[in-house]
């Protein structure tokens, strides 16, 4: 495998091809609007610059890694020559699908076609396709240059072979891969969203604060992150939307979101990205400022 596409150039995308680049992989960059492109690019080379500075990448690797990426709005041509494709677009549904449909009629027939998705099925992502055995969910971490784990998501139609070239590829971009079936949620997510889930009622119950129920958390089980905190971070609305994945998926009660993460969402509150979630957040600011309806 030499020439990776990767289709969507957001938080997720731009950190895909930044560590396909940094390993000597050509990359093809894909996205509906070139602002979007460039604001990717400018992104990599910031986040290369930390690593040149704290030595682990040299500025000539740096250089050669950004001279190994192209960026294309066609997504025609953007997956032409690719032996793998990494789609990482938007978390929605029918746009993945729309788009596999379209990976599978302009990608090289032997081309593998991985997702990046969080919470959709690998296996109906597959099934629009001519080529369901290398269809396959490649689930990277945010962020993605600093994360090492990738989810290596199994659909039900998907080969061993195609499965087995997936985890040595990860193992090649300095991650560790772990193989799991494709159920709603895979593992990562059927774990992480009801701990988040709970932690929103305990605070919708009255139980504790924010930063009380985050500091048990960070404290008492070693975690970096309070759980609410996190919540932030990953995006009020991401955590919704995987919450229904599994609240539907397995028909189970004990999924239902809370409704106060239902409410923040449809008043627009949605973490770090709007200003506003359990937390504030101010331009400039380190500062973990719980938001002011929180605070006592
Ligand atoms: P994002 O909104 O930051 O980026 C999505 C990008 O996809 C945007 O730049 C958008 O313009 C582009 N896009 C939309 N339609 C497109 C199309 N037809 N062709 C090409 N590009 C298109 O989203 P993100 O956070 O990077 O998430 C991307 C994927 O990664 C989602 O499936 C998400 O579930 C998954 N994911 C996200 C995280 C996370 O923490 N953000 C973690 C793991 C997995």
């Amino acid at each position: 495998m030499k020439s990776i596409s990767v289709i969507g150039s957001g938080t997720m995308g731009n950190g895909i091809a930044h560590v396909f680049a940094q390993h000597g992989y050509d990359v093809s960059l894909v996205d509906i609007k070139p602002e979007f492109l460039e604001k990717a690019l400018s992104t990599i080379s910031k986040n290369m610059d930390r690593q040149v500075a704290k030595g682990s990448l040299s500025q000539e690797d740096k250089d050669a890694a950004l001279s190994r990426v192209s960026t294309f709005t066609s997504l025609e041509e953007g997956v032409k020559h690719a032996s793998l494709v990494v789609e990482a677009a938007t978390e929605n549904m029918a746009l993945k699908l729309d788009i596999f449909r379209q990976l599978d009629q302009f990608a090289p027939a032997d081309a593998i076609l991985a997702s990046n998705t969080s919470s959709i099925s690998i296996t109906k992502i597959a099934a629009v396709t001519q080529r369901p055995t290398q269809v396959i969910g490649m689930h990277f971490m945010n962020p993605v240059p600093v994360m090492k784990l990738v989810e290596v998501i199994c659909g039900y139609a998907t080969s061993n072979e195609v499965t087995q070239r997936i985890m040595e590829l990860s193992q090649k971009l300095s991650k560790d891969p772990v193989e799991v079936n494709d159920y709603p949620g895979f593992v990562a997510n059927r774990i992480l969203m009801p701990m988040i889930n709970e932690a929103i009622y305990t605070l919708f119950e009255g139980v504790a604060g924010v930063s009380e129920i985050d500091t048990v958390m960070k404290l008492g089980m070693a975690h970096p992150m309070g759980p609410l905190q996190l919540a932030d971070f990953i995006g009020l609305d991401v955590c919704l939307s995987i919450l229904r994945v599994l609240h539907e998926g397995f028909g189970n009660p004990k999924y239902a979101p809370c409704p106060l993460l239902v409410n923040m969402v449809e008043a627009g509150y949605r973490g770090v990205k709007t200003g506003e979630g359990f937390y504030r957040y101010t331009a400039g600011s380190k500062d973990l400022v719980v938001a002011p309806r929180f605070s006592k």
